[in-house]
């Protein structure tokens, strides 16, 4: 069997190497490649079921295009599919202007390849695109404004702390392979706090478990902070030498005592003091924060909160200690790196054939509002709009109320379901590419391993066969290689040459560390924000953003009473999805549990409920019925729906949040969402 070395271009922490078992020109299995320090204990269930997802009965395979009769799907030829292309490409330039079509590319699939689509549609005349992103902007930003740059410590050194906070992140489901690493520094003595609303699989393995009100997080954060000075834990002499405001946070955090921090976060003052004697204590602390704190309306500023106590401790720039949230070494092809190259130009920057102006947070509601020219047609690729991004019903309509929509993807997503037009989608083993990280900083050569289907085309043979028909193929071909694996490997080399430390045929074999990477980041105290030092008071956080320069906490749900919709929805990820991607396939269904809304025993006493009930969940936005499940560790007033649900496989959480930007950073700010929830008669 033969035995190729590949890469899991998914995003999530771990980018996985691989090895990929071939046999009769057929995937057989994937296994972790040994090759790569913070990936080699195993993929996850994700991983193992790629030969699921490669050969899956429901593939899309052709093109399929809608009968606006019966709204039902019919497979095509390319021929019909590049014909109707053109015909709506050409309309559109000729009618109105090529910004009322709508480019959409989102992470399903990361690599440098997928530039590919912005040359092609640049070389068409223009488009209009989003600024913002779903995931992880305001968190990138706080980190950004108080360090000057994101990076972290090698995964692996997490091995060398003797405290460890993950802070709203439940790695053993989420990024499996830190727990190994977590693990090793328990054996030998260390500590693992877990913070979060439900007490997850990760919490089951802490030393010290709180669990606060989900949004309240930098109200911890200031409690922990005060307490560490009023102990006099903090690290003198690194403040001095590499801290700007320390005096000023200092005098903010007056108002902020164990008692305020226990009454907003409802975590125990024990608790609290608990979490202060381990981080105090600790002679190498590290802080490995999850993304989903920072998606509240006030989600930058708690990553500023969270990382101050670090700050205030001297716990950067060492071995065993730091600041784990993005680590960007590996982005070594960006000219402008996250989250910078997220915003939107300033005026009269920018190239003027391109229209950005969408945020991605209220994308629909943006879409519905623009105008000279309005959007009448629609290209998704590597995304789920419909599913994913906030305000499902506002998304909805603005997707419908365009003229034609092109969808490109793997399988009939929600999202695939509203085109008019769907090209299937290769999978990552069907083109050569080449892949960074953002946990550990391995670059990765991920190579085509197997032809695709043959009616799957890739984007760069779509894009090469429509430029030519539009007769742009000359200016197209100027930026992309030809849809042939000599030329993508040609020009993937080419973006090597910057790099004579990588080396193709070693990078085929197996990963290769970034350039400059710095296993312990910060060690060599260089903090590139406008002071030089580390900014706990950020004069450009307040200038760019409105927010204080220092790092401070903001209520995220002050309007809304406990009666209007008294339950707070929590919607993470899990071990059986990324975001809406591996939802629909059979390995996952037999390891995933059944779409449920999940409830704390005490809400559902005073609701009357049992476990099983079905209920109606709703709030202005619409309403979800599911089945409930019980679960004593659930925080009392959330309740609980795994991201990513597929509104055919049961209903997307989207349906109930907010177009709403987050405090910094363009993000969206999906958690500030409340539902209610009612049994359903008869069940
Ligand atoms: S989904 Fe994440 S953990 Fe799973 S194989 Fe891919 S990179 Fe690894």
């Amino acid at each position: 069997m033969k035995k190729i070395a590949s890469v899991c271009p998914r995003n999530c922490y771990s980018t996985c190497t691989l090895n990929v078992f071939l046999e009769n020109d057929r995937i057989q299995r994937v296994e972790a490649h040994p090759g790569n320090q913070a990936t080699s204990a195993g993929t996850c269930l994700k991983g193992i079921s790629y030969v699921d997802r490669q050969y899956a009965s429901d593939r899309i395979v052709q093109p399929l295009k809608k009968d606006p009769q019966t709204n039902e799907f019919r497979p095509v030829s390319w021929e019909t599919a590049f014909e109707t292309l053109v015909e709506r490409l050409q309309n559109l330039r000729a009618k109105l202007d090529q910004k009322a079509l709508f480019y959409y590319s989102a992470s399903g699939t990361k690599g440098l390849l997928n530039g590919v689509g912005s040359h092609f549609w640049k070389a068409f005349g223009g488009y209009t695109t989003s600024y913002g992103d779903l995931c992880w902007p305001a968190g990138l930003e706080a980190t950004r404004l108080t360090l000057g740059a994101n990076k972290h410590n090698v995964p692996w050194d997490l091995a060398n702390s003797d405290t460890i906070v993950l802070w709203g992140k439940n790695a053993a489901e989420t990024n499996v392979q830190q727990m190994k690493f977590i693990d090793r520094s328990r054996a030998a003595g260390g500590k693992l706090v877990v913070i979060d609303p439900r007490r997850t699989v990760s919490a089951q393995r802490a030393d010290l478990f709180l669990q606060p009100r989900p949004g309240t997080d930098a109200a911890l954060a200031l409690g922990v902070c005060s307490e560490i000075i009023r102990r006099n834990l903090i690290n003198t002499s690194f403040i001095d030498q590499f801290v700007k405001g320390y005096d000023a946070f200092k005098e903010s955090l007056d108002a902020w005592t164990l008692t305020r921090s226990s009454q907003e976060t409802g975590c125990s003052e024990a608790a609290i003091s608990a979490l202060v004697d381990l981080l105090g204590k600790g002679e190498r602390v590290s802080i490995s924060p999850g993304f989903g704190m920072q998606r509240f309306s006030n989600g930058g500023q708690t990553i500023r909160c969270i990382l101050s106590i670090l700050v205030i401790l001297g716990q950067l720039g060492r071995p065993g200690a730091g600041w784990l949230y993005a680590n960007l070494q590996s982005d070594i092809f960006s000219s402008v790196p996250d989250p910078l190259c997220l915003y939107p130009p300033k005026k009269g920057e920018g190239d003027p054939s391109v229209r950005v102006a969408i945020s991605t947070a209220r994308f629909g509601r943006d879409l519905l509002a623009l105008s000279d020219p309005p959007i009448s047609m629609l290209w998704v690729e590597r995304g789920n709009p419909v599913t994913q991004n906030p305000e499902t019903p506002r998304v909805l309509e603005a997707i419908r109320k365009m003229d034609f929509r092109v969808v490109i993807d793997q399988f009939m997503t929600d999202t695939a379901r509203e085109a008019d037009l769907i090209l299937p989608a290769k999978t990552l083993f069907e083109q050569t590419d080449l892949i960074g990280a953002y946990w550990h900083s391995y670059i990765h050569w991920k190579p085509k391993i197997v032809d695709p289907p043959s009616g799957v085309k890739t984007e760069l043979e779509i894009y090469h066969e429509l430029a030519r028909r539009l007769g742009i193929e000359s200016e197209f071909s100027k930026h992309v290689p030809e849809p042939n694996e000599a030329s993508i490997e040609s020009y993937l080399t080419d973006k090597l040459a910057a790099f004579p430390e990588l080396d193709v045929e070693q990078l085929k074999a197996g990963p290769q560390l970034a350039p400059g990477t710095q296993e312990i980041a910060f060690s060599d105290c260089v903090f590139p924000t406008p002071s030089g030092k580390i900014e706990l008071q950020s004069e450009e956080a307040h200038e760019r953003w409105g927010v204080s320069s220092l790092p401070d906490y903001t209520e995220p749900f002050p309007e809304q009473t406990e009666s209007s919709h008294p339950l707070i929805l929590l919607t993470p990820n899990s071990h059986t999805r990324i975001h809406s991607q591996f939802e629909n396939l059979s390995l996952m269904k037999k390891f995933g549990e059944a779409p449920c809304a999940t409830l704390s025993v005490q809400d559902a006493l005073r609701l009357k409920l049992v476990d099983g009930d079905v209920v109606r969940l709703f709030n202005s936005g619409g309403s979800l019925e599911l089945p409930i499940k019980l679960d004593f560790s659930m925080k009392p007033g959330c309740v609980s729906i795994p991201n990513g649900l597929w509104i055919q496989l049961g209903g997307t959480v989207n349906l109930f949040s907010k177009g709403l930007e987050t405090d910094m950073g363009h993000g969206a700010a999906f958690h500030n969402t409340r539902v209610s929830i009612e049994k359903v008669n008869g069940s």
